[in-house]
């Protein structure tokens, strides 16, 4: 119960990894705030927090609109009187060749991975300041370190997120609050669910553990980096990858 009491907002949480991470805190006695663009896919995370015996609220928010960002932060204050954690987790892809990528594809990526994070980050930081303490936690990827053929705007928004990172630690750790962020290989989700076989069994070869990693790699990641086990530990990408960037 190292979490116990403790105020946490998990974006994207309504399934894959974000889901994972939000089981795993409340298992650990925190409240936890689960979200998503929609409403219905959250009610079965609700359920079974609630089935553990956790404290949760559900807001449907848009992180890629700053008035949602808003609503999601003070509905978190309102019901449990302060944000301890924010896991900036909610992304999506939209891959093509850079000569078939749309300017379309392009905005939604930014929009959402990028503006995304800096729309929650900005949205919790006066609380946390206020509170002289709090621990973000930042969703990159392997691919914002190293790049990916047919993902130049996935890959620019996780690198972004690097920046935004490094830059709100330096800002931040004068008021008692850490950021770091967290760069997944492949995990099996839904996002790369949609992978071809061969595709897959290229990635795996390329992966020195063997295999695909799984969300509660990420989430034990994710628990660690914002538990007091981690107190010194700020402005990092750690990877959790399977060896794939060495
Ligand atoms: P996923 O299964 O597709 O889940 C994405 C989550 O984000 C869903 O809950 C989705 O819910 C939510 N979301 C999407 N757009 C949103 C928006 N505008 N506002 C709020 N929520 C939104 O993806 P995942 O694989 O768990 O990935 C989670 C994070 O890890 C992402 O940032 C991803 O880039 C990163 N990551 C994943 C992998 C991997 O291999 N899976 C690797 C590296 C990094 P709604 O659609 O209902 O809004």
């Amino acid at each position: 119960m190292i979490f116990k009491d403790k105020a946490i907002i998990v974006t994207g949480s309504s399934r894959g990894i974000g889901k994972e991470i939000a089981i795993a805190y409340a298992k650990e006695g925190a409240m936890v705030t689960i979200s998503s663009r929609n409403d219905e896919s959250l009610k079965s995370v609700a359920d079974e927090i609630k089935s553990i015996g956790g404290e949760v609220l559900s807001v449907a928010a848009d992180v890629s609109k700053p008035e949602d960002s808003k609503t999601l932060i003070e509905q978190t204050i309102a019901k449990f009187g302060k944000v301890d954690i924010l896991v900036n987790n909610a992304g999506i892809t939209r891959d093509n060749l850079l000569l078939r990528l749309s300017e379309e594809d392009w905005d939604n990526v930014i929009d959402i991975n990028l503006k995304g994070a800096f729309n929650c980050l900005k949205a919790v930081t006066k609380q946390m300041m206020k509170q002289r303490q709090g621990c973000i936690i930042n969703m990159s990827s392997v691919v914002g370190v190293m790049g990916n053929a047919g993902q130049v705007n996935y890959a620019a928004s996780k690198a972004g997120i690097i920046g935004i990172t490094k830059s709100a630690a330096k800002e931040l750790a004068s008021r008692g609050i850490r950021v770091n962020a967290i760069a997944p290989g492949f995990i099996e989700t839904d996002m790369t669910d949609n992978l071809p076989e061969k595709a897959k069994e290229e990635l795996v070869s390329a992966i020195p553990l063997g295999k695909l990693g799984t969300v509660q790699d990420v989430a034990d990641l994710v628990l660690f980096l914002t538990s007091e086990k981690a107190k010194y530990i700020t402005g990092q990408v750690i990877n959790v990858d399977g060896g794939m960037v060495i």
